[in-house]
């Protein structure tokens, strides 16, 4: 791999986690003015630190250690990696955490089952989905940027994998289709270097493309701000696509600005920022992303009270291509 598309691999996670800590403080706040400049000062829901990382990263950690230790995210013994992941996160009590995430990840922590890990997730997620619940949320679509990083090379293992890996969770087609059509986006960016969002449309299930087709014409056609509330999968994909493609320049000025645009919309910001995050830097390259925001984010997991920084996301990145 040269290393013009490694520096955009690696801008994938870097990209999210600066957009997840950036939009950390803002989350369901009041909505930012069109000149203020989003600012990693922590707060927010979880009263995090300044430059801490929320859910969104923690649990895109979780799957990019599977898939860096497997290269691969499309076999069962990969799965229960990104299970156990999961539970080890939640277990260590995050501060902030999506209501149907802590249902499905409560049921499997007191659930005692022979089956793996992950096959006791999914059944948990397969029941909470069935139960009167809305599992359309957009916390699979918030970490499934690693997914694609270890399938750019295999389309239909990427959308295969994206599919089980939030259905973990989020047991809805709306939630595994946006996890398809955002991965095959950021394969595409860090492969081909464009953004191009109606990438993956022809591995949705053809009764759902044209729903897809008319959202993903939604988000090039409407205002960012049009994109409000995100916590539906849809919109938040919506949000995160039109705050890219609105945004005019290249490089490290549309990166940024894309990102800041992505906050302004107000609701979900950080998991909103986190989606935008990743495609732009899977399209720009971490070398396009703020130095100082590189050098402040971190979060989970902590080894003997040290937080991951972005040197754990390059070398997860580098794993999950297999550089
Ligand atoms: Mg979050």
């Amino acid at each position: 791999m040269n290393e013009a598309t490694l520096d955009r691999a690696r801008g994938a996670l870097v990209g999210g986690a600066v957009g997840d800590a950036l939009g950390v403080p803002y989350e369901f706040g009041l909505r930012l003015g069109t000149s203020t400049e989003p600012v990693m000062r922590g707060g927010g829901l979880g009263d995090f630190a300044p430059g801490e990382w929320s859910d969104d990263t923690s649990m895109a950690m979780g799957v990019a250690m599977a898939g860096a230790r497997h290269r691969t995210l499309g076999t069962a013994e990969a799965l229960d990696d990104v299970a156990a992941g999961f539970l080890d996160w939640f277990e260590s009590n995050p501060p902030d955490i999506g209501n149907q995430t802590r249902a499905v990840l409560g049921a499997v922590r007191r659930g005692a089952s022979d089956d793996g890990v992950a096959i006791a997730m999914l059944h948990a997620s397969q029941e909470h989905a069935r139960g009167a619940h809305r599992a359309g949320g957009n916390g699979a679509l918030m970490r499934t940027a690693p997914v694609a990083l270890a399938h750019l090379d295999d389309r239909s293992g990427l959308a295969d994998a994206a599919r089980t890996v939030a259905r973990l969770t989020h047991y809805d087609d709306d939630a595994t289709d946006s996890c398809v059509l955002w991965c095959e986006a950021i394969r595409v960016a860090v492969v081909d270097a464009e953004i191009y969002v109606e990438a993956g449309l022809d591995l949705i299930d053809a009764g759902r493309r044209d729903f897809w087709a008319a959202r993903l014409d939604e988000a090039r056609d409407r205002e960012p701000r049009a994109f409000t509330p995100n916590g539906y999968t849809v919109t938040a994909l919506q949000a995160a696509a039109s705050s890219i493609l609105h945004t005019p320049g290249d490089g490290p000025d549309h990166l940024r600005e894309a990102l800041f645009t992505s906050i302004r919309i107000g609701d979900d910001t950080d998991t909103v920022a986190a989606i935008a995050g990743a495609l732009l830097g899977a399209r720009w390259g971490r070398s396009a992303i703020r130095g100082q925001w590189q050098d402040d984010v971190h979060g989970w997991p902590s080894r003997s009270g040290t937080p991951s920084r972005v040197a754990d996301l390059v070398a997860l990145a580098d794993g999950l291509v297999g550089a």
